[in-house]
C-alpha cells in the first residue's frame, strides 16, 4: 500500500534536490544550505524560525514541504535508561525510535553511550514468527524523509536535555537500523535517508557508525556492497541450519544459508569489516547446543561477530527465552572456539522495547477502546 502525502517531507530532500527545486522556483542557490542549516544545525521546528530566508521564500516553503513528517504521540523512558518515542505519520501510522544510553563505569548518564534505533516501514511483511512487527503485515514503507525525521525528534529531546555543545548529534555513538521493518525492502529511501544523515550538510554522521540490519534479502545485501559509502551490516540469522531457520524464518525459503552465506562473505570482504550475525535465544526452538557448534563454525568461517539476544516475550505468541544458564552454555560454546561474541543485557524490557511491540500495543488499544 502507498501513501501520498499531501506536501514531501523537506527532511528528504538532498543539497543537489533542494537546490534543483530552489532553482525552478527562481531563488538562488545559495538559499539550499541555508534551508538545511536550520533542519539539522538548528533542528527548526516552525518556518517562522528561519529567520535569514525572505518571508516570501518561507511561505513557498510551507506550501511545497511538509517540515513535520512525524510527531510525537508518546515517549516512555524505562528504568534501564532506554527512551522510546511513539511517533505518529501524517496517514496516522505508528512508528517506533528507541534511544538506548548504555552508562560508562563512574559517569552520568550524559556521558553514555547512546545508540538509536530508527524503523524503515510501517508493519514487516518478512512474517518472522517470533516479531510483533510483522504480525498485522506491512503497512507501507516509510518515506526517506519519515526515516529522517525520526533522528530529528531524538536530536530535540537530547537537546532539551543537555547543553547545546554536546546534543549534537555527533555526540551519538551508534545509528542502528533495527526498528520495524525490513530496511532493504525499502531500499532507495533507507539509501536516501543514510545519505542526508552522513552528508556534511545533513546530520553529518559517519558510516562507520551506521548498522543496516537485515533478515536476509541476498541481492539487496549484494547491492548493497557495491555502495560506495561503507555501512555497517549485521544479519538476522536466529538459526546455525537450514531446518531451524526456516522454522521461524518464511525468508529463508527464498534464501536460504547456501545463498546467504555467501553474500555476506562478500559484503564483509567488499568492506573490509567484520558483520554481525544476530542470533535471537529462544527456549526449545534454535538454543540447543548443537545449534551453538554450527553457529561457531559459521562465524569463525565469515570472520563475523555474534550477537546473542535472549528472546523478549511478546504478548499473544507463545516463545520464552532460555534459562541464563543456557544462556551462558551457548556464549561458552561460541567462546571457547575463539568466536567474538556478546550476549546482549537486556535493555527497555519493562518498555516493551523490543522490535515493534509498543505500537502493536498502541494499535490493539486503539482497536479496543471507544475513541476519547
Ligand atoms: N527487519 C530487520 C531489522 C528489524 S528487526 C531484521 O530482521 O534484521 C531487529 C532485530 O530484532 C532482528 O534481529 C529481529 O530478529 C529482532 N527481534 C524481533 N523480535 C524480537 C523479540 N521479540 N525479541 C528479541 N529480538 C527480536
Ligand atoms: Fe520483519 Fe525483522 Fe521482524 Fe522479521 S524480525 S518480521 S524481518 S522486522
Amino acid at each position: 500500500m502507498k501513501f501520498t502525502p499531501a506536501k514531501p517531507s523537506l527532511h528528504g530532500e538532498t543539497l543537489d534536490s533542494l537546490g534543483a527545486r530552489l532553482a525552478e522556483a527562481g531563488e538562488p542557490a545559495y538559499r539550499a544550505r541555508q534551508i538545511l542549516d536550520w533542519l539539522y544545525k538548528k533542528r527548526a521546528a516552525d518556518w517562522d524560525q528561519m529567520t535569514n530566508l525572505p518571508r516570501s521564500l518561507r511561505a513557498w516553503l510551507a506550501d511545497t514541504f511538509d517540515l513535520e513528517s512525524t510527531a510525537l504521540v508518546l515517549n516512555r523512558q524505562s528504568e534501564d535508561v532506554t527512551d522510546k518515542l511513539l511517533l505518529e505519520l501524517r496517514d496516522h501510522s505508528l512508528i517506533e525510535t528507541v534511544l538506548i544510553r548504555a552508562p560508562q563505569e563512574g559517569v552520568g548518564l550524559d556521558h553514555s553511550r547512546k545508540t538509536i534505533c530508527i524503523s524503515t516501514q510501517v508493519g514487516c511483511a518478512m512474517g518472522c514468527v517470533f516479531c510483533a512487527s510483522g504480525l498485522a503485515g506491512l503497512k507501507r514503507d516509510l518515506s526517506a524523509g519519515e526515516i529522517v525525521h525520526q533522528l530529528i525528534q531524538v536530536c530535540r529531546r537530547e537537546d532539551a536535555r543537555t547543553p547545546r555543545a554536546r546534543a549534537e548529534l555527533a555526540s551519538f555513538d551508534n545509528i542502528v537500523v533495527m526498528g520495524m521493518g525490513e530496511p532493504l525492502h525499502n531500499y532507495d529511501n533507507l539509501l536516501r535517508a543514510l545519505t542526508i544523515l552522513n552528508a556534511g550538510w545533513g546530520l553529518g554522521f559517519g558510516a562507520r557508525r551506521i548498522t543496516i540490519s537485515t533478515s536476509g534479502v541476498v541481492p539487496k545485501i549484494l547491492q548493497l556492497a557495491e555502495e560506495p559509502v561503507g555501512f555497517l551490516l549485521a544479519i538476522s540469522l536466529h538459526g546455525a541450519t537450514n531446518e531451524v531457520r526456516e522454522q521461524i524464518m518464511p525468508i529463508n525459503k527464498r534464501w536460504p544459508l547456501e545463498e546467504l552465506l555467501p553474500a555476506i562473505r562478500t559484503f564483509s570482504e567488499k568492506h573490509g569489516r567484520m558483520v554481525t550475525l544476530e542470533f535471537i535465544l529462544i527456549e526449545g526452538v534454535n538454543d540447543l547446543l548443537e545449534q551453538a557448534a554450527k553457529l561457531r563454525d559459521l562465524a569463525d568461517d565469515l570472520h563475523a561477530h555474534v550477537n546473542l539476544i535472549p528472546y523478549n516475550a511478546v504478548e499473544g505468541l507463545p516463545w520464552k527465552r532460555p534459562s541464563l544458564a543456557r544462556q551462558q552454555k551457548f556464549v561458552a560454546i561460541l567462546q571457547e572456539g575463539g568466536v567474538s561474541v556478546t550476549l546482549r543485557r537486556e535493555k527497555g524490557h519493562d518498555i516493551d522495547a523490543a522490535c515493534g511491540q509498543l505500537r502493536l500495543k498502541t494499535e490493539r488499544d486503539r482497536a479496543a477502546g471507544p475513541a476519547a
